[in-house]
């Protein structure tokens, strides 16, 4: 069989290779380091972990990375395997002696008869005879092959540093104070003249909140990250806030052609307003809140907003440099580049955020491929599950025009309805708290095992 092509031996490139070499695939992995470094990375090793040590919580009943990890277990992953080996005392979390999780990737790989490792740069785009490629190159992508997907993309389609805003559960928003409407009631495409949620502000709200942005305790960027480029369409929040107080009034947070049903008679003096962020309607980005506030300041500065006091976020703001392409626009269902089907990417390249979701996105991308060279057709993971929830987001449910990197999290799972109570009658309305929680996961789990035993 011929060799599928694995570019960058990080989180998602060892993790794909994994999978196709255990499907009986071989594999050419590229890795550039030593050869040519980022400007994150300090060893040679691979799946070498960048900054913090911890895969977050480990907790499979409660938390949707903690799902996701258990996915991944049944699947077979190195990226797991790993972490269970070097794992070091983290409460609930997942934490791994860095050192010992990627010299276990690295031994692994290397001992595998169907691996073969290259070292050196793939400095522009694969050459034609590369049928089946995973570009895997990650947040710091070298800059040759970032232009050259840059030229086969469209420039506008693939970013280089990310800006994050908030993003909060649609169903912990007090609708009691906020209310639906577009400015002006507009009608764009598709939309209602309702897409908005709106959240009223009194000059007093509005005054505190600029001075709490004010006084927010920022994030520093790295020396190499100083030169992120802030672009005037989406500086961040508190940047605004620093240019004078009446900005953000003139900005996101302007008051004009609101009526707050709620209270007509009362102008408010300024809103936020939140925005659908995918099909499922059950996610919200707060619009122009993009930020380097840490993220303790932001919970609790962005739940002094009237509306959002109990505000759960599915993702806090950010502002980092990163390479990502507008993945809903540009991939198929099974992460291959509509144009050229030929290269399929994984990890955080695809506009997943983070070491578990980049790995998951590498062991799927991996299957993917293994099917396609045995000449079976990919399946693609239930939608109800961690995995394939985070591949529908990126592949098509999120909105394409404001796309920006994802956690996984429980907002992008179809909802679920709630359990039976002690008297066997289903509760009215969606299930909540930990409820919720526990029949997303087990529904997962379910659905996940007959998707192997299907495939099987
Ligand atoms: P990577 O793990 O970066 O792997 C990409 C690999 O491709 C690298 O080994 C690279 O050398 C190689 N490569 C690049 N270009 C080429 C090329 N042209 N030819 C051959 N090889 C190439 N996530 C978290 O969950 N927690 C954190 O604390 C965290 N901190 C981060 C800190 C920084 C500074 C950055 C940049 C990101 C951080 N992330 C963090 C985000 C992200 O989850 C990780 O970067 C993760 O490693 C991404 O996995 P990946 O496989 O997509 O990319």
């Amino acid at each position: 069989i011929k060799p599928v092509h694995v570019i960058g031996a990080g989180m998602a490139g060892s993790e794909a290779a994994w999978q196709l070499a255990q499907a009986g695939v071989p594999v050419l992995l590229h890795e550039m380091r030593p050869l040519v470094k980022t400007d994150a990375h300090q060893s040679d090793g691979f799946a070498e972990l960048v900054c913090s040590n911890s895969f977050r919580s480990d907790d499979y009943e409660q938390n949707a990375v903690g799902l996701l990890h258990e996915e991944m277990r049944r699947l077979g992953s190195l990226v797991m395997e790993a972490a269970n080996v070097a794992k070091v005392p983290a409460g609930g979390a997942l934490a791994v002696d860095r050192e010992a999780f990627s010299a276990y990737v690295t031994e692994k790989l290397n001992a595998h008869p169907l691996v073969t490792v290259e070292r050196g740069e793939v400095a522009g785009l694969p050459p034609a005879d590369w049928d089946n490629v995973i570009v895997a190159t990650g947040p710091l992508t070298s800059a040759a092959l970032g232009e050259a997907i840059a030229a086969l993309t469209g420039a506008e389609e693939l970013a280089f540093f990310d800006a994050i805003a908030p993003i909060v559960y649609r169903e912990t928003i007090d609708m009691s104070v906020c209310w639906f409407q577009s400015r002006y009631d507009k009608v764009g495409p598709g939309g209602t003249g309702k897409d908005y949620i709106n959240c009223p502000m009194t000059r007093e709200e509005y005054d505190a909140f600029v001075q709490a942005l004010l006084d927010g305790e920022k994030g520093d960027f790295k020396e190499w990250e100083k030169s992120t480029p802030y672009f005037e369409g989406c500086l961040p929040i508190e940047v605004m806030a620093e240019r004078g107080l009446e900005t953000l009034r003139w900005g996101p947070m302007k008051p004009v052609g609101l009526t707050n049903p709620h209270n007509p008679e009362v102008k408010p003096y300024a809103v936020v307003q939140l925005r659908q962020d995918n099909a499922l309607g059950t996610l919200y980005n707060m619009v122009g809140f993009q930020t380097k506030l840490k993220h303790g300041e932001q919970t609790r500065v962005f739940r002094s907003i009237p509306g959002l006091g109990q505000a759960e976020f599915a993702r806090l703001g950010g502002l980092h440099r990163n390479t990502f392409l507008n993945s809903p626009k540009l991939l198929d269902g099974v992460m291959r580049l509509k144009s050229e089907p030929r290269l399929r990417f994984a990890g955080q390249v695809t506009g997943v955020e983070g070491y578990v979701e980049s790995a998951a996105m590498g062991l799927l991308a991996g299957r993917f491929a293994a099917a396609e060279r045995q000449d079976r057709a990919p399946s693609v993971p239930p939608r109800t599950t961690a995995l394939g929830a985070l591949l529908a987001h990126i592949t098509g449910d999120a909105n394409a025009e404001t796309f920006q990197p994802m956690n996984v999290n429980f907002g992008l799972f179809p909802p679920v309805e709630p359990g039976l109570d002690e008297n066997g009658k289903r509760p009215r309305g969606k299930a909540k708290g930990p409820a919720r929680k526990r029949a997303h996961t087990s529904r997962a789990l379910a659905d996940l095992a007959g998707w192997i035993a299907q495939k099987a």
